[in-house]
């Protein structure tokens, strides 16, 4: 007979380990399964966000990362198609916004605390299948050392990321090349110039999309471009192609990757977007993450939101079990209290997304940023607080950024 679990959890990345600390911090039995062994490569730009860090603090474990290789970030340098450059500075304080630390080692201190939790955590396990009973979930079949196994549960948590199987068995995946960005990223030895903060270029040559630089201890850095799927078909955009005019071309760039060298080689994945809001709960399981499309459509960035899907996924799961009801209407309080939290900054996100298609615009707001205390204010102050976002998009703002 198969071994049954209050909740399993497929997918041990950010989204995942999130749900089963929480769920198991509650007295849940959670089975943790991933196919991969910790630590793991995962494609990433590695920036981890404030919204990361308030989830990673509830979680209790932000000091663990302060033993790991990262590098502390102050704020964010933009510059736009027609070159200027503009450094964001984060409010003063000692404590770092933010951070970027290579996904190899962030998931593994995620993954580690969740397992030190879990009731029963495997490793090396591919989920090939959901087990259906009618229209219910209740449980999951994979791979294990050859061995075929099924494991039961009261609630599945979907969370193994956009590559994985779960949401396309539950009709949940997001195909839609609007809402999709493609990225591409690599690590780099010796780039100039970096400093105490990340770095999104919306270069003339890549727009709509952006290319980044996310500095790494040892002079080492993160960089990649990302762009909008269909934006990149328009455009018949070669990302790879791009990337490279900008690093060995650009009047900016050449000169701070000239004595750099490429250390990894370069690799692409898809970045499922917010701005098409999927499914995310049903009769027994509940989608979490990358699984869930939960990125953000401008910044590209999903750990916060993959992490916050983990909390607000376990705070529905445990109500869930008071009421003994593991339905869909259940398992709904879920997507309402995510998009209560996120779905403001998702929606002001994606137009702010659409904006960066213009080059007037972006020409505009980041020149006056760069005359402008009160403008660079506003910035920082919507980095840092995302609800906050709302201002860069207010007519109002625009036309005073036109004005002044
Ligand atoms: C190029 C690029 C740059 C990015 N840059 C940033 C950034 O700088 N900052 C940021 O916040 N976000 C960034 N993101 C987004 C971020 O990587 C994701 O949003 C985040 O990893 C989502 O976490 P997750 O836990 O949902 O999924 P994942 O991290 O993908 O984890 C899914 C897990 O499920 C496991 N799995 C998959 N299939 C199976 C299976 N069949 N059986 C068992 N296990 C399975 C995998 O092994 C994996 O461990 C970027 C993404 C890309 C592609």
């Amino acid at each position: 007979m198969a071994q049954e679990f209050d909740v399993i959890v497929i997918g041990g990345g950010p989204s995942g380990s999130s749900a089963t600390a929480f769920l198991s911090k509650a007295g849940k039995s959670v089975l943790l399964l991933d196919r991969a062994k910790f630590p793991r490569e995962k494609v990433c730009g590695d920036g981890i966000s404030g919204r990361s860090v308030g989830v990673i603090r509830e979680l209790g474990i932000l000091g663990s990362f302060k033993s790991v290789e990262h590098q502390d970030m102050f704020g964010v340098t933009f510059s736009s198609p027609n070159g200027t450059l503009v450094p964001i500075p984060s409010a003063s304080g000692s404590d770092a916004p933010g951070f970027v630390c290579r996904r190899e080692v962030f998931d593994n201190v995620l993954f580690q605390h969740a397992k030190s939790l879990a009731t029963k955590t495997i490793e090396g396990f591919f989920a090939t299948d959901l087990v259906f009973d009618g229209s219910k979930i209740v449980g999951v079949k994979g791979n294990q050392d050859g061995a075929e196994i099924e494991f039961r549960a009261k609630v599945v948590v979907c969370a193994d990321g956009v590559g994985g199987m779960t949401a396309r068995k539950l009709g949940a995946y997001n195909n839609d090349e609007a809402h999709q960005h493609a990225g591409i990223r690599c690590y780099y030895e010796g780039v100039e110039g970096m400093g105490d903060q990340i770095e999104l270029h919306f270069v003339d040559s890549a727009v709509p999309g952006y290319f980044w630089i996310f500095p790494l201890p040892n002079k080492r850095a993160n960089v990649g471009l990302c762009m909008v799927v269909s934006d990149m078909k328009k455009k018949k955009a070669n990302l790879q192609m791009l990337m490279k005019g900008i690093i060995e071309n650009h009047p900016v760039f050449k000169p701070r990757f000239q004595n750099a060298k490429r250390i990894t080689e370069i690799k692409s994945w898809l970045l499922p977007l917010a701005s098409r809001r999927m499914k995310l709960a049903g009769n027994g399981y509940v989608l979490l993450g990358d699984a869930a499309s939960l990125i953000d459509p401008f910044t590209g960035e999903g750990i916060g939101n993959a992490l916050s899907s983990g909390k607000y996924a376990s705070m529905a799961i445990i109500r869930a079990f008071e009421r003994n009801d593991f339905s869909g209407s259940s398992l709904s309080e879920y997507p309402r209290a995510l998009w209560a939290n996120i779905g403001n900054e998702i929606g002001t996100n994606h137009r702010m997304q659409r904006m960066a298609n213009s080059k007037f615009l972006m020409n505009l707001v980041i020149g006056k940023a760069k005359r402008s205390k009160e403008v660079r204010a506003v910035i920082s102050d919507a980095i840092l607080n995302p609800n906050n976002h709302k201002t860069l998009i207010d007519p109002l703002f625009i036309l005073r950024a036109l004005l002044a």
